[in-house]
Parts: C-alpha cells; sequence; structure tokens
C-alpha cells in the first residue's frame, strides 16, 4: 500500500493509536503532520518517521479549539501542498458511574472526541474539496455501539462520532471525498493503562473471542487500508477490529 505524493494529518498522533499510524503512513510514503496536544512527544514520532526515511512535521494542536485546527490544517497545506488524509485519533476518557459524572467532564469529553473531530473534518474537508478528493478515518470505539458501564461521555461521543461519520460520508462522497470509522476494541496503549482497572481487563478478555486485548498495529492496518486508494468504494462504514467482541454475546463453552 503505497501512499507516495500524499499528505496526511492524524491527531493524536504523539502517542498510542496515533502513533503507529502516523509512523505507519509515513512508512508507506506520505508526508505526515503530527498533530497532538504534547508537541515534544509528537516531535519524538516525526523523528522516528524521519530516521527511517519519511516526511513529517509535529504540530501542537488542541483539536477542541477551532483557531488550533484552522492553524494546523494550514500547516499542512505550507509544507507539504495538500491534505489527503485525516485520521482523527486524538481522545480523551474516564471510567466512572454516570450519577458521579461532573458536567466538566462530560463537556470536555465531548469536546475532544465529538468537536474536535468535526472541526478537523470540516476544516481538512475544506481542503480535499478544493483538489477533488480525500479520506477521513474517524477514531470510534466499541463503547460508542454498546452501553459500556462507566463510559457515559465517552460512549455517547463515540456514538455520536459515528453518527458523524455517516453525516459527513453523505455530505462529501459527490466531493470524491470518503469518510469512515474505525470502532477498536480493547487495545495496550497508555489510554487503557489509565482507564482500565485489573477488573475491567479480565472482563473484556472474557468478552473478546480472541481472548486478548488488540496492538496498536492491528488497528493501524483497517486504518491505513481505508485510507488507501484500495478502499475507493468504502464510505459511511464503522469497521470493528475488537477481536470479534462486538459480534459475540456472552462466551460460554459449548
Ligand atoms: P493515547 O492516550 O495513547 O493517545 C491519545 C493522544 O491524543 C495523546 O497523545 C494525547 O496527547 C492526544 N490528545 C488528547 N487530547 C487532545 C486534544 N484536545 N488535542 C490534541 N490531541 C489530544 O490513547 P489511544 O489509546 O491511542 O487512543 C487513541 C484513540 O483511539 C482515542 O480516540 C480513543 O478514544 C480511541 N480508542 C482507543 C482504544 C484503546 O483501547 N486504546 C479503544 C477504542 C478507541
Amino acid at each position: 500500500m503505497s501512499f507516495e505524493g500524499k499528505s496526511a494529518i492524524v491527531t493524536g498522533g504523539a502517542s498510542g493509536l496515533g502513533a503507529e499510524i502516523a509512523r505507519r503512513l509515513g512508512a508507506a510514503g506520505a508526508a505526515v503532520v503530527v498533530a497532538d496536544l504534547n508537541e515534544s512527544q509528537a516531535a519524538g514520532v516525526v523523528d522516528e518517521i524521519r530516521s527511517g526515511g519519511g516526511r513529517a512535521i509535529p504540530v501542537a494542536a488542541d483539536v477542541s479549539d477551532e483557531e488550533q485546527v484552522a492553524r494546523m490544517t494550514s500547516a499542512a497545506v505550507e509544507a507539504f501542498g495538500s491534505v489527503d488524509v485525516l485520521v482523527t485519533s486524538a481522545g480523551i476518557g474516564i471510567q466512572k458511574p454516570f450519577v458521579e459524572t461532573s458536567l466538566d467532564e462530560w463537556n470536555r469529553i465531548l469536546a475532544v472526541n465529538l468537536t474536535g473531530a468535526f472541526l478537523c473534518g470540516r476544516y481538512a474537508a475544506l481542503e480535499m474539496m478544493r483538489r477533488g478528493g480525500g479520506r477521513i478515518v474517524n477514531i470510534a470505539s466499541g463503547a460508542g455501539i454498546r452501553g459500556v458501564p462507566g463510559r457515559a461521555p465517552y460512549g455517547a461521543s463515540k456514538g455520536g462520532l459515528i453518527t458523524l461519520t455517516k453525516v459527513m460520508a453523505a455530505e462529501l462522497g459527490p466531493h470524491g471525498i470518503t469518510v469512515n470509522a474505525v470502532a477498536p476494541g480493547p487495545v495496550e496503549t497508555a489510554l487503557t493503562m489509565r482507564m482500565h482497572t485489573a477488573e475491567t481487563r479480565s472482563a473484556y478478555v472474557g468478552a473478546i473471542p480472541l481472548g486478548r486485548y488488540g496492538r496498536p498495529e492491528e488497528i493501524a492496518a483497517a486504518v491505513l487500508f481505508l485510507a488507501s486508494d484500495g478502499a475507493s468504494f468504502i464510505t459511511g462504514h464503522t469497521v470493528e477490529v475488537d477481536g470479534g467482541m462486538m459480534s459475540s454475546g456472552p462466551l460460554f463453552k459449548v
């Protein structure tokens, strides 16, 4: 899969899934904007891409802030001439009972996970429309499909993101832009280290037919496919990359 001549923005590109997606896009020939709140960690990912012979720049941006998203998009166009691919991986979450979730927690998670993807998608789509095409891949979650305990704002933000993906696909199709989502199951990253208790972990592993957490490269493989020329007739779709968790119920022995 080659991305030679393409430019990509990966939000949340400093860590976890975003970092792996950025590294793989860079290795496949894309010029990558590694966008994140954490600029020094983004610069580390950029160094890795460059040391493999790829092209990349770090951009500090809070995806929930419109001005910063506008600047991030302009930085991509100035550095690489276009935005051909956008991957929205910036995300935050908590694990807390619904009745103990504060309005501030609710607002911040919605602002980053949902409004952030809206803003990044809007600015990138305007660039893609000028060029006559592009690929947008939103990183959703299984928690946006099922009612996972402790995930009120997180699950609502990801459910909203799945619907936003469909609306964007419907509107942007005539412009040659495809918009899809990937809904990962649990994957070992900084986010799950923080969010998942031992009890959460064993409940998840027991509900996954493949019997383990995913690896960042297994999510990145699906994202790269959706961002590639090969996925030219797939749009509005949410791909569950979760070891079979969403497609099964209780895993009793038969
Ligand atoms: P992570 O914490 O390793 O990385 C998230 C990155 O987003 C960090 O670098 C962080 O600095 C950045 N970020 C946070 N807020 C930001 C903001 N306002 N603006 C810009 N950058 C910001 O997490 P991860 O596990 O790699 O998660 C990536 C995405 O995948 C998230 O959207 C998450 O909800 C989703 N996801 C993860 C899992 C999992 O099991 N790891 C499962 C399903 C979905």
